[in-house]
């Protein structure tokens, strides 16, 4: 396991995990900047926001072109997920594209994609829960997946594994790479956790009498389980709670604030 990851600035400012340039994967996590949203969204927002603070359709589909142009890729080439913290996996081909930016989104909510087609551009989105990139380097299938404490208890990344499987994959072959997101100096929990997480004991931490999570602990536990290997993972050292220049995060923010994607494509 690894913390390598590079923090690019050109033509925006984003993130890739150095495990994946090392194969020459096409995937980026997106910072908060370098778009062209306004106001709480400011800058690189790529989800239209709730209550009173709502953002533009229009900008939510530059920015999404913004993002998918550092990787040669339109925002028409990009298959959303509709994330309602489920454990919902589709798995998609090149007739997905556009689906939640020029076409409707998922009929129900899915927070997971995975897909062997070239030519379209998986995407989900965060800010705090954990975005889970998954690649098979032998069969050249990609995933992505989001990964909230309901997700992460859910097993998301683990069930997206199983599906790789079920499309032909060697959990050995599979590399994963955890990006930014809320991390244990920041993500306080109810005692509740311990019940939710029986088996994460090392997940957890407690200072001044508060308790601390790591969802990234779990995640990585849980893909250990399946057969991921420990050197073919990767997860990125940085908080979005922490990183107020880089990142939107919801415990910082609430719900006055932008959210944040990562993307991933299969090697043309
Ligand atoms: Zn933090």
């Amino acid at each position: 396991m690894t913390g390598d990851f590079a923090l690019h600035s050109n033509p925006i400012p984003y993130i890739t995990s150095s495990l994946f340039d090392s194969y020459g994967i096409k995937h980026l996590f997106a910072t908060k900047a370098g778009g062209v949203s306004a106001g709480v969204f400011e800058s690189l927002n790529f989800a239209a926001g709730r209550d009173e603070n709502i953002d533009s359709i229009e900008n939510i589909v530059k920015n999404h072109d913004i993002a998918a142009s550092v990787l040669g890729f339109a925002a028409g080439d990009v298959c959303r997920t509709r994330q309602g913290h489920t454990d919902n996996i589709e798995i998609v081909n090149n007739t997905h594209k556009g689906t939640g930016i020029e076409k409707p989104p998922f009929p129900k909510d899915a927070d997971g994609l995975i897909t062997k087609d070239t030519g379209v551009l998986l995407s989900v989105r965060s800010a705090d829960c954990v975005p889970v990139l998954l690649y098979d380097i032998k069969t050249h299938t990609a995933g992505a997946v989001h990964s909230g404490w309901l997700g992460t208890k859910k097993d998301i990344a683990g069930k997206a594994v199983e599906l790789f499987q079920s499309l032909g994959s060697d959990p050995k072959d599979i590399i994963a790479a955890l990006g930014p997101c809320i991390k244990e100096c920041c993500y306080e929990v109810g005692r509740e956790f311990y019940d939710y997480f029986p088996d994460h004991a090392d997940a957890f931490s407690e200072r001044e009498g508060k308790i601390y999570f790591s969802l990234t602990a779990v995640i990585l536990e849980n893909l250990v389980k399946h057969g991921i290997l420990s050197q073919n993972m990767d997860i990125c050292p940085l908080c979005t709670c922490c990183e107020s220049s880089l990142f939107f995060s919801h415990r910082r923010q609430g719900n006055k604030r932008g959210t944040m994607a990562a993307f991933i494509a299969v090697k043309d």
